[in-house]
């Protein structure tokens, strides 16, 4: 009896211990990603589409990093320009990165 109790109290104690890693792991994980978002630059005029998702993205959102297939709009001379060919070619302004601010 007194072995099944303790059996049980091990159980729950790493059961609290997994989900408190998982826990502060993500909530880590998710700020990183947050500030990530924020400190996108907007200096760059080209933009980066993605025949996958077919949202387009400024080169330093970091949806863009995992892009496979890169679709590139950089014959524009202004933000603008490449923005315009980008939603001639079907792709829509990423939520994230905003692209057409
Ligand atoms: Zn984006």
């Amino acid at each position: 009896m007194e072995n099944s109790q303790k059996a049980r109290i091990k159980l729950i104690v790493s059961l609290v211990a997994i989900f408190l890693v998982g826990f502060i792991g993500y909530s880590l994980y998710s700020d990183s990603l947050e500030n990530d978002f924020k400190n996108i630059s907007t200096t760059e005029i080209e933009r980066v589409g993605d025949p996958y998702t077919g949202y387009y993205h400024r080169p330093g959102c970091p949806k863009a990093k995992s892009i496979v297939k890169v679709v590139d709009f950089n014959k524009g001379a202004t933000a603008e320009e490449n923005n315009k060919q980008a939603k001639e070619e079907g792709f829509l302004p990423c939520k994230r990165c905003h692209p057409d601010d």
